[in-house]
């Protein structure tokens, strides 16, 4: 039978997987793959020996499609994943994808014409290239870039080069997609040859992975004329292989059962401590700050003594969550693994470019509490390239329609809140989906990421000790099945009932493993690392410091102020400091609300806490009109150097804040609107306004 333009568009969407599912804060975390080359040693994988040469990779391994991207947190590297797939799956193209930082550029002037370079950039904070690009932006941005081959005089020494490009970016910051506009921008300069537009991805106004399926299929159509490729009816073909060892028992103890890499396996955790170990820290100490009945505030003391990480004040934490044990057994049964669960599986890649997501042997208990995110919102394309795997006709005909239906897609599915298990549920009406193969939600679910928190102490004041300010996500929305509870936040409740002496530690029945795997964690631990971040206190202590951090946004001016404190006693001189904070209700949320008083007496009148409830009063007041309410202060403090700071919610409190400092140097300096945000833009390039926003 003759294929007409839907079946088409329906056979295409069956197969693409992934989901994309965007953390708040994409843009900030440093750490890239947790599990990335190495569980071996829990340190950098060895990269000693392996080519940097990407065309020989290529030809070794057959590709004539290379996706290479540039990624922070890991969703750069998932989109291009999807993009290898679906190009493989969709239009034959023998795929493969590349850390950028793996690869040496030089040579991109002998690029086969055959062939094409697909580029997923992420923007980073202020414009910049994600860590693992740098290199690469600098060689291809450089003024006298030059070539193997055709050196510096060629005038297009990459007329060779066939290339699509996709940005993820954040419209909340300045500098939006700044990758991919300025890589496009040389690459086209350089004469590569660019097919269909630059895709570019919005996270701050959450519209990513529509941005994403809008961009593409025009990408792929344009693709497929530019190449004379034929599309064919995908088909699924797994990018790994799972296979069940029946001989085996979840308790030897060559199996994984959630251990990170082979040093926690082996029992002798050690460091160095980073973003692919983390450190098993004692919980010294964790209490409730909210006087709320229906909301969390969670105040905890993790305990760094002993294992060699170090912080200094306005770093961040990062917390390695594990998933809710009531969504675990909902997913495992939903796809009728559920008796199966501690079955000992090998999990490998089909092909040597592909790395699967964390350490085998291991059950498949494990993978789905540990290592992949199961309770994120399940993605659309994910959805279609389901429905082949649907247990009858009918839900396969209705997985089909909401995959191809933005509208549908979003009234019917997003709306409700559903996780990936949710979903199949809701589908099915409970009956498991016996025919899904498990590899392919290794391949289309994001791999766990570890969530940061801004530290909320000094590392002046407690080296040993890093305490986090973390409210409990537990979002109520009007017609969702279901009340989202985060992953990582409900995991430390839990953590904090069992340490005020709760037997059986169970918020929400969501009935974590909080003793970790084979009970390592078990007394009140909680798996960490470090990362250092730049948003610092002035080195000279004299300086005036206005900081803004209405909510959860508070934590690390808490250590601010605790350093100041601390450094007003120890004899020094100390600038003012002047802190908005805001919140719902002074008897509610009012974080520290005792706390601020002893500073205050360290400091005297050089701390000011200016104050912000927006439930207070007919009007709601936030920390933005509190501070416009002190514009001659504020002007004054900025012509004395002041140092200004920002922390707590990106999408509206930052970019308000930023709007109403440049409203007031206008006015008080007597200036144009212009000329104050070119002045607000200065103290940003010099440091002097800095931000910590999630
Ligand atoms: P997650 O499970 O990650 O869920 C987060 C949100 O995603 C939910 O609230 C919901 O809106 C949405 N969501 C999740 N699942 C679904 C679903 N199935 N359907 C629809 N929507 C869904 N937080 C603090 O409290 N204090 C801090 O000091 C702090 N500092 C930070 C610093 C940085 C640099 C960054 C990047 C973030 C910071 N955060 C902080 C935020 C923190 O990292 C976490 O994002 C937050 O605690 C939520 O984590 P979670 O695992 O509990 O929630």
């Amino acid at each position: 039978a003759q294929l007409d333009t839907l079946d088409l568009v329906v056979l295409a969407v069956l197969l693409l997987g992934t989901v994309a599912y965007f953390t708040k804060g994409t843009y900030w975390a440093v750490q890239k793959d947790p599990y990335a080359s190495s569980f071996a040693n829990g340190s950098a994988g060895a990269k000693a020996g392996k080519s940097r040469d990407i065309l020989e990779k290529m030809d070794e391994s057959g590709k004539n499609c290379v996706v290479f991207y540039g990624s922070q947190t890991g969703t750069a590297e998932d989109y291009a994943t999807r993009l290898a797939k679906e190009g493989s799956s969709r239009f034959g193209l023998k795929t493969m994808t590349a850390d950028l930082e793996e690869y040496d550029y030089e040579n991109l002037d002998k690029f086969p014409e055959d062939k094409v370079a697909m580029f997923v950039l992420a923007t980073y904070g202020e414009g910049e290239p994600t860590d693992n690009a740098v290199e690469f932006y600098e060689f291809i941005g450089g003024e006298d870039v030059s070539f193997s081959e055709k050196g510096g005089a060629e005038e297009k020494p990459l007329s060779s080069l066939r290339y699509v490009a996709f940005g993820l970016g954040n419209n909340t910051y300045e500098h939006y997609n700044l990758m991919v506009r300025n890589v496009t921008k040389y690459l086209d300069r350089l004469g590569a040859n660019r097919v269909g537009e630059a895709g570019e991805g919005d996270d701050g106004a959450g519209t990513m992975e529509e941005d994403f399926l809008a961009w593409k299929e025009p990408m792929w159509t344009a693709l497929a004329e530019s190449m004379n490729l034929e599309e064919r009816e995908a088909v699924y073909e797994p990018t790994f292989e799972v296979t069940e060892k029946p001989d085996m028992d979840s308790s030897d103890d060559t199996v994984y059962l959630g251990e990170p890499n082979k040093n926690h396996l082996e029992g002798h955790s050690k460091g160095p401590y980073n973003a692919h170990n983390p450190y098993i820290a004692p919980i010294a100490e964790s209490k409730e700050l909210f006087n709320d009945e229906k909301r969390n505030c969670l105040h905890m003391e993790i305990d760094i003594s002993g294992s060699n990480l170090s912080y200094t004040t306005g770093d961040h934490v990062a917390v390695w969550p594990t998933n809710a044990g009531r969504e675990v057994d909902r997913f495992l049964n939903m796809i009728n693994l559920g008796d199966k669960k501690d079955t000992v599986i090998v999990a490998k890649g089909l092909d040597a470019t592909s790395k699967v997501p964390f350490p085998s042997p291991t059950t498949y208990d494990a993978v789905a509490r540990y290592h992949i995110e199961i309770c994120a919102p399940v993605s659309r394309q994910f959805v279609a390239s389901l429905a082949q795997f649907a247990p009858n006709e009918t839900i396969k005909a209705e997985m089909t329609r909401l995959g191809g239906d933005k509208e549908a897609f979003a009234k019917e599915v997003a709306k409700k809140h559903f996780n990936i298990a949710q979903f199949l549920e809701y589908m099915s009406e409970g009956k498991p989906w016996d025919k899904v193969p498990f590899t392919i939600f290794i391949e289309s679910l994001n791999k766990i990421q570890p969530r940061y928190y801004s530290i909320s102490s000094s590392s002046l004041v407690q080296k040993n000790k890093i305490s986090i300010t973390a409210v409990v996500e537990s979002v109520e929305i009007p017609g969702a099945a279901h009340v989202v509870k985060g992953v990582t936040t409900n995991y430390l409740l839990a953590l904090k009932q069992k340490q005020h002496g709760a037997s059986n530690p169970d918020p929400h029945g969501l009935n974590y493993a909080i003793t970790g795997p084979r009970n390592k964690y078990d007394g009140i631990h909680v798996p960490v690392h470090v990362r250092h971040s730049n948003f610092k206190l002035p080195s000279d202590p004299s300086k005036p410091i206005i900081m803004i951090g209405p909510g959860t946004g508070v934590a690390p001016f808490r250590g601010f102020v605790q350093e100041r404190a601390q450094m007003a006693k120890d004899g020094e001189t100390v600038g003012k400091s002047i802190l908005f904070f805001g919140c719902r209700k002074s008897t509610e949320d009012f974080l520290y609300q005792d706390e601020w008083k002893e500073y205050q007496s360290a400091l005297g009148e050089n701390f000011e806490l200016v104050t912000a409830f927006s439930r207070e009063t007919a009007k709601k007041v936030y920390v933005q009109h509190r501070l416009k309410e002190r514009a001659a202060e504020i002007n004054e403090l900025l012509e004395q150097k002041a140092y200004f700071y920002v922390c707590g919610d990106a999408a509206n409190m930052a970019r308000e804040v930023n709007e109403v400092l440049a409203q007031i140097i206008c006015e008080q300096r007597g200036v144009s609107k212009q000329k104050a945000e070119e002045i607000v833009k200065t103290m940003r390039a010099s440091n002097a306004y800095q931000e910590d926003v999630w």
